[in-house]
């Protein structure tokens, strides 16, 4: 079956000066959290002494992802500790060459495991892990969390975090003032095409477009995988994604299937423009092939509007035969299943009881019930060809 979307339904920000000015202002009215914590000795930085004491960052690329190091007055800050305990030694050995100091922080940029994996190393030495409360529906070792903003301050270094979920659903970007540097996770890779099927071509813009408004000639922009890229680069990124994502449209819109979109020469050529280390196997690996199947499961799904009231009423906790709780939650519209410790993903509607897990074509969930306007008794996740797995409702979160 083809997939025909009405092109009415499709949410698209083209990046521009009034789309900028608005998220500007949507972050300024959005929840700001400043966590000043008291743990180790406080730097007494005057205000303006800020060119005095300019962090050091090093980037410690590990098994492909880059480990963010920034070292404060008395301790270190890691960013995205992405690795397995088996490689903890070739990094620490690393770390110990650029300095002695404690581990006192480490930030997660998203709960990937190839981010996120050495979390617990850290914590069990005594380091407090910080990222995006959507951590907790991932296995990920997390130990504060935010919603929206935050703002660091610690040690002589600031931290500025803001949540733009495009590629996973607990996406941050982090900003760091007074090194001029940012780290954009995998919202930008220097060695892949982009994955934006968290948060559509929409937040991709707006994450790239903050970025831009953040950084100068002389900022040091850091993806979750690849070289340390300049303004100028992202510019680029962000322009050949744009294209890439109207080209794959306009042919799900013509009612290409998936295999014919990768054959295409325009597709092909589009996509090696990301091959940034010239890989052999880029253009038949697993995530080109399966990147126009995302965008067509994600933005390009037929629109099916829900009431607020239909959205209440799916609401709540659902329990399997043995013991494991799904939650369905509403967040500003959009419908979400989540597993503590496990996964969160978007419910998008189908029609009917029927909902596709955003960029999954595979996966379905439908909810069980006797009529429209009766909360439902049960919901069936159906994974492809795998029988339906049933969760019983059993309350609201
Ligand atoms: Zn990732």
């Amino acid at each position: 079956m083809q997939i025909v979307p009405r092109a009415a339904t499709r949410r698209r920000i083209h990046s521009n000066l009034w789309g900028l000015a608005v998220s500007l202002l949507v972050l300024a009215l959005s929840v700001w959290m400043v966590i000043v914590p008291a743990g180790i000795a406080s730097a007494q930085t005057p205000k303006d002494d800020h060119a005095a004491s300019e962090p050091k960052i090093h980037i410690i690329p590990t098994l492909g992802t880059n480990v963010g190091v920034i070292e404060g007055e008395n301790a270190l800050i890691i960013i995205d500790p992405g690795f397995p305990e088996e490689n903890a030694s070739e990094f620490m050995r690393k770390l110990r060459e650029l300095s002695a100091k404690p581990v006192a922080y480490v930030f997660n940029t998203h709960a990937h495991y190839d981010h996120s994996e050495g979390n617990g190393l850290f914590a069990r030495e005594g380091a407090k892990v910080i990222g995006h409360s959507n951590l907790k529906y991932s296995s990920a070792h997390v130990d504060w969390t935010f919603s929206s903003r935050l703002t660091f301050k610690e040690d002589g270094l600031t931290l500025e975090a803001f949540y733009i979920p495009s590629h996973s659903y607990s996406d941050i970007l982090i900003h760091i003032p007074e090194a001029n540097t940012l780290f954009l996770g995998d919202s930008f890779t220097t060695n892949s095409h982009p994955t934006f099927y968290a948060g559509g071509i929409a937040k991709q813009n707006e994450v790239i477009d903050l970025a831009l408004s953040l950084a100068d000639d002389d900022t040091k922009i850091v993806p979750g995988h690849g070289v340390v890229s300049t303004r100028q680069d992202l510019i680029a990124y962000r322009d050949k994604t744009n294209a890439l994502y109207d080209h794959v449209i306009t042919l799900i819109d013509q009612g290409w299937s998936e295999r014919r979109i990768h054959a295409d020469e325009e597709y092909q050529s589009r996509m090696l423009a990301f091959n940034g280390e010239n890989r052999s196997e880029f253009l038949d690996s697993t995530a080109v092939r399966r990147f126009a199947m995302r965008v067509a499961n994600s933005e390009a799904l037929p629109s099916v509007d829900l009431d607020e009231q239909q959205l209440e009423l799916i609401t709540g906790i659902y329990r399997q035969t043995d013991g494991a709780t799904l939650e369905v939650v509403v967040e500003r519209g959009a419908v979400f299943l989540r597993r503590t410790g496990d996964f969160i993903a978007e419910l998008l509607p189908l029609g009917g009881e029927a909902f596709r897990m955003r960029a999954m074509a595979d996966v379905e969930v439908s909810f069980v019930r006797a009529g429209a306007h009766e909360p439902p008794t049960a919901l069936l996740f159906r994974n492809g060809e795998d029988a339906p797995v049933e969760a019983v409702r059993s309350g609201t979160p």
